[in-house]
């Protein structure tokens, strides 16, 4: 009998694993895939070095950074370059910086003069009642707050580039709950940013978040991980079935046809919604789960592509650009990846990642790479002056890449946490509940870790 199975070695179930570990606690983790780390892979070929999934890890907090440290990570960490500080959204067909000072914000022609001054009454409006900011989406709140053009030309193209989502369909309070608590708890959202400044100043809080990778990219930190839990991380095993009995829970999983047997104490669950529904539960908890429905997950390629630097007007000076729906694109947009952190393209050189679908363009999720590349071709050459073919091209396509927190997620979560209120030494993690962004679900494992040891 070990005292926890973790089903999922993705990042959290990884976290999890090693923090209780740590702890003197006897643990196995269940990944289905042959490599730790879920969708964060990083690729060396012909040169380049490419992130299949995720290309930077934004450092939420302290206690994230103090994590990689004890891993023994921070002589491999990369900084991103000062210059990826600044983005681009495209307006009328070009990459726009993103202001990032107030006199950028004045002088900027990313937005029209109406819609600054629509801005600056954003304090002044009205906020709306507890019950109806329930079922209140992104979009809807954006343009109450701030206005249609805001919405179009900022949120738009942010929640492309973090959700690969539609603001129409996102639900504010469990998409960007920390905004939602801005107009809640301080009546705006400027009013709130500022407040929740001061709020962490006074606590000693504060933590300035940053773009981060790995030189060798990020799957550095799964495979240290991996490598630390040792043989208690069983790679290529799916969990095929879920029993229970008085002292706790039976776990099977497949691994090369043959089927293996865990005891433990207790269960936690760090998978996607739909493997969460899939598995072959116990029969209370899988009537349970079929009460609620799924989330949606959209698909998303991912084009990693090299080019001669002489083939690029575009001088890369930044994170990247994101292309508003309002444009009319092909693509949701490009990360400047060799400019973002060195190290990921020869010389005379350059890497850009391209991304494309999402929940915008559900109708491009078929398509195959050549396909794609031409789509995409067009796109970099109106927005980057991206001239030829590419010299390197590596397409990955996620079938169903990052949850979207819709209408689906308040019942879906309620009915998680019905599941552990019936089932005390059952937990659930990771993005299907926690947040959508690696340094979410790393905290989500530590959270898992601290409730059961
Ligand atoms: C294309 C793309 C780009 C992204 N870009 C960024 C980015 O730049 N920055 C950022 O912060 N985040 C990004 N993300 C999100 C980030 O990758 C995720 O938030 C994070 O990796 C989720 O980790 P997790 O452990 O919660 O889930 P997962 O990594 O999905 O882990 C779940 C694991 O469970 C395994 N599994 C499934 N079924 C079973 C089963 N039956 N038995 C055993 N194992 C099973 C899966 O193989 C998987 O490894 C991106 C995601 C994608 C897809």
């Amino acid at each position: 009998m070990q005292d926890a199975i973790i089903i999922g070695g993705g990042i959290s179930g990884l976290t999890a694993g090693y923090l209780l570990q740590q702890r003197g606690l006897d643990i196995s983790v269940i990944e289905k895939g042959p490599t730790p780390g879920g969708p964060i892979q990083s690729v060396k070929q012909e040169g380049f070095l490419f992130e299949k999934g995720p290309n930077a890890l934004l450092l939420p907090s302290q206690w994230v950074e103090q994590f990689i440290d004890e891993l023994g990570l921070s002589t491999q960490l990369q900084e991103s370059n000062p210059n990826a500080a600044k983005r681009f959204i495209v307006r009328n067909n070009r990459p726009v910086a993103v202001p990032g000072s107030l006199l950028q914000a004045v002088a900027t022609r990313l937005f029209s003069l109406k819609a600054k001054l629509g801005f600056l009454g954003e304090p002044f409006r009205k906020r709306i009642s507890e019950e109806d900011a329930k079922f209140e989406t992104v979009a809807q709140f954006v343009q109450r707050r701030m206005g249609l053009e805001f919405l179009d030309y900022a949120i738009n193209p942010f929640v492309s580039g973090v959700y690969a989502g539609d603001p129409e369909e996102l639900i504010l309070e469990h998409a960007f709950p920390l905004v939602r608590g801005f107009e809640r708890d301080d009546g705006s959202i400027i009013r709130g940013a500022i407040q929740n400044k001061k709020r962490q100043k006074a606590a000693g809080t504060s933590y300035k978040k940053r773009s981060i990778s790995f030189k060798e990219g990020l799957h550095a930190l799964p495979q240290t991980l991996g490598r630390k839990l040792g043989n208690r991380l069983w790679l290529d095993s799916e969990v095929v079935a879920i029993n229970q009995n008085d002292q706790g829970w039976q776990v099977t999983w497949k691994r090369d046809g043959e089927n293996f047997e865990g005891f433990a104490k207790k269960l936690l669950v760090c998978l996607p919604s739909r493997a969460i529904k899939k598995l072959a539960w116990p029969q209370a908890i899988k009537e349970h789960l079929s009460s609620t429905p799924d989330l949606p997950y959209p698909t998303v390629h991912s084009l990693a592509l090299g080019y001669r630097r002489d083939q690029i007007a575009h001088p890369l000076d930044g994170f990247g650009v994101l292309v508003p729906s309002k444009e009319d694109p092909n693509i949701l947009g490009v990360l400047f990846s060799s400019d973002l952190f060195s190290g990921r393209a020869p010389d005379d050189h350059c890497l850009i990642t391209v991304m494309i679908g999402g929940r915008q363009r559900d109708d491009l999720a078929n398509l195959a790479k050549e396909a794609l590349i031409e789509l995409a071709a067009k796109d970099l050459d109106k927005l980057l002056g991206v001239k030829g073919a590419p010299c390197f091209s590596h397409l990955t396509t996620w079938p169903r890449a990052i949850p979207q927190y819709t209408k689906a997620f308040g019942p879906w979560k309620r009915t998680l946490a019905e599941i552990e209120t019936d089932n005390p030494n059952i937990a659930f993690g990771g993005h299907a509940i926690d947040g959508i962004a690696m340094g979410a679900s790393i905290q989500s494992g530590k959270r898992l870790a601290d409730e059961t040891a």
